[in-house]
């Protein structure tokens, strides 16, 4: 199994991952006055859905897709989302918003009697789907950049976008394997900043081994 190195991903003040290939998105505001940065939200895409690799997820986020380009991108006209982050199957990470800023990717959403998720979470994408299993490099990159984002903010909890916007979103989804992000999350970070700190969603009932 491949190891990012603990110490990768650190973020500097202004929010910016040092090892992250940046992409700045215009779909960001400021996050309200004093608000504490407590959530860590998980999410998936892939644009066209079940296809990999291509440049529309990072195009959607920077508001230059092409909807032309495929049928299914005709929904996604008139739509100014993003997220911080977005982990691609290879393990490479790109960041469209300064996570010290709001980016726009939980919608309507609640995390113990919370709303508006954004303006408390830093959300990460992973490229995939909920059908199908993500690759074993994406979360050893998701855990050392979570590692990473707990040394800056006062990280409290991960959620998935299905948990914060129950009935309406359902991603990361089924395939996503909760206890093998957190395994991996305990192997990085020092005592300190472990799960003993962050608490993870139970583990997928249909991934327990
Ligand atoms: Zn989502």
């Amino acid at each position: 199994m491949s190891r990012t190195e603990p110490g990768k991903f650190l973020v500097d003040a202004d929010g910016w991952c040092a090892d992250a290939c940046r992409m700045a998105s215009p779909n960001f505001d400021a996050r309200p006055a004093g608000v504490n940065i407590g959530l860590l939200v998980v999410h998936n895409i892939s644009l066209p859905p079940g296809q990999f690799g291509g440049p529309h997820i990072a195009d959607l986020f920077c508001n230059r897709l092409d909807c032309d380009a495929h049928p299914y991108f005709e929904q996604l006209r008139a739509l100014r989302v993003s997220a911080h982050f977005l982990i691609r199957r290879d393990g490479s990470v790109i960041q469209f918003v300064s996570a010290n800023e709001r980016a726009w990717h939980a919608g309507v959403s609640s995390h113990r009697g919370q709303e508006r998720c954004n303006d408390f979470s830093i959300g990460i994408e992973l490229e995939g789907t909920d059908a199908e299993p993500f690759a074993q490099i994406q979360y050893q990159t998701l855990a050392t950049l979570t590692v990473a984002l707990q040394r800056r903010y006062p990280l409290a909890e991960v959620a998935g976008h299905e948990h914060i916007a129950l009935g309406r979103k359902t991603d990361p989804g089924p395939f996503f394997d909760w206890d093998c992000y957190r395994q991996a999350v305990k192997r990085q970070a020092p005592l300190a900043v472990t799960n003993e700190i962050l608490r993870f969603p139970p583990a997928n009932a249909a991934l327990r081994r």
